[in-house]
């Protein structure tokens, strides 16, 4: 099977390990994979940045028990957070940097800060 460049796709000659056509395309390979790493990256962090910020809101204005809908309406999204623990059957914990959450059956989030994942909540 001829073997091809992982960057341009041209016929490679040569040692049998080798990936790359030339030093620019194993340049330009990395750079590209960086790249898109460093996209998704930025990616998660805009969601939990703003999902922090209403978070925060929520907390400052003494809101500590709010529908999910509201927070849905902020564009908050549930499916991203720093860390989450399951302390017992069907009551999961999420972090998102400092704030903690939990979502009740009625949908109620009830919002606390929390320093340290490891320590109890509610
Ligand atoms: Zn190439």
């Amino acid at each position: 099977m001829e073997r091809r460049c992982l960057r341009c796709g041209k016929p490679l000659k040569g040692r049998s390990d080798k990936k790359f056509c030339n030093d620019d395309c194993r340049t330009d390979y990395h750079n590209d994979r960086r790249r898109a790493r460093e996209k998704e990256l930025r990616a998660v962090n805009r969601i939990l940045s703003n999902n922090w910020k209403i978070l925060s809101a929520q907390l400052r204005e003494g809101r500590r028990d709010v529908p999910a809908g509201d927070l849905s309406a902020r564009n908050f999204n549930f499916d991203i957070y720093t860390a989450s623990r399951l302390l017992f059957p069907g009551r999961r914990i999420y972090w998102c940097y400092n704030c903690s959450y939990r979502i009740s059956r009625t949908g109620i989030v009830h919002i606390r800060e929390s320093a340290c994942q490891n320590n109890a909540y509610l």
